[in-house]
């Protein structure tokens, strides 16, 4: 990865792609955790002779750095595994989320919905309410902390999405429904099905989401959508764009040229990209250049908003992202600017939010 803040797009326009305010719309709290803070997490566990860590190896062995080609075969199974493992006490929910935020900070995110699946922690007597709340705790400290800083850089707001695991059976997705309508308004502003894009019978989640924009007015859906060819069937895509319906989508990898049509006819749809997860687990044919990215790009209905997924597996910061779509697409100063700014009107986070994003984002 090169350094985002050098680069040189065509034209010879310096970006300092970190220092440009950025909307950061899809990234899933466990993936974006970095090595060095799971490693953190894994010494202290290690000091006090945690059981929990007795049989894992340093994340910095699991996860060396640099390794980034995580496929959706390992991918999955590395949360399960390891990553949910290491974060299993309210402590380590805290300090991991604290740096998740820093780091996104950092990278120049002004404006951050970062989305989850509600995890009870038996061991450490939280409940999915308690995880929820400890995370929502977490936000509120950090941004008391910037308030407080004479930090230069504009503030970053977070907001929570929950998420629905395609493996839920009916009452757990019930489940994570009940908690998103307990902290609505209270942090959470949406609702999210992600996971294994191999399990493909689904069809039992749809009443979840249409009680949610029934029972909880103003909520956000966004769904991930055609992520893998086996979730890219037409049939699964066309009960997806009834469920809700959704606000935005997350890959649009695999849709054909009718389910292209039906989103493009709905207008205002946000699209939320991830280019290094998409090349990096070779869940496209090809590099960089031949990202979809190029082809919604000139959908002028839609928002693109480009997104990490999951930093922590994957390796390359926001900043980084917009730094590649300028290589690999040759846009220009202005346009890396319009592009940012697409993702203002697709946030779940509220009307006076929009107004902030609208008055600190670059025009140019
Ligand atoms: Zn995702």
């Amino acid at each position: 990865m090169f350094n985002p803040t050098t680069e040189v797009t065509p034209g010879a326009e310096m970006i300092d792609f970190r220092a440009l305010p950025k909307i950061e719309l899809h990234a899933h709290l466990s993936g974006s955790i970095s090595r060095q803070c799971l490693h953190e997490v894994w010494l202290k566990k290690k000091g006090e002779s945690a059981q929990s860590v007795v049989d894992l190896p340093d994340p910095l062995i699991e996860m060396p750095e640099g390794k980034h080609d995580y496929d959706l075969t390992t991918f999955f199974p590395l949360f399960s595994r390891y990553i949910y493992r290491l974060v299993d006490t309210k402590w380590a929910l805290t300090y991991t989320t604290l740096s998740v935020l820093q780091d996104f900070a950092a990278d120049g995110v002004v404006y951050l919905e970062l989305r989850t699946t509600p995890r009870a922690m038996p061991q450490a007597a939280l409940s999915k309410a308690d995880y929820i709340q400890t995370i929502l705790d977490a936000i509120s400290q950090f941004e008391s902390a910037q308030s407080l800083s004479h930090d230069a850089n504009p503030s970053m707001k977070t907001n929570l999405i929950l998420t629905i695991d395609r493996r839920n059976s009916l009452p757990e997705a019930e489940e994570v429904l009940s908690l998103t309508k307990q902290f609505f308004n209270k942090g959470v502003v949406g609702l999210d099905l992600a996971g294994d894009p191999a399990r493909t019978e689904i069809q039992h989640l749809a009443p979840v989401f249409q009680k949610a924009k029934r029972e909880i007015p103003g909520v956000g859906v966004t769904l991930h959508f055609g992520e893998a060819e086996s979730s890219g069937t037409d049939d699964e895509l066309d009960m997806l764009l009834l469920w809700g319906p959704p606000d935005r989508l997350g890959h649009v990898i695999h849709l054909s040229e009718g389910i292209k049509e039906k989103v493009i006819r709905r207008g205002g749809v946000g699209l939320e990209l991830c280019l290094s997860c998409n090349v990096r687990a070779g869940m496209i044919t090809g590099d960089y250049g031949d990202h979809h990215f190029q082809e919604w790009y000139k959908v002028k209905n839609c928002n693109i908003v480009l997104g990490t997924d999951d930093v922590g597996v994957f390796g390359s910061p926001l900043s980084n992202e917009y730094a590649l779509v300028a290589e690999h697409f040759g846009l220009s100063r202005s346009e890396i600017c319009a592009l940012a700014r697409q993702g203002i009107d697709v946030i779940f986070g509220g009307e006076e939010e929009k107004e902030r994003l609208r008055r600190l984002m670059w025009h140019e």
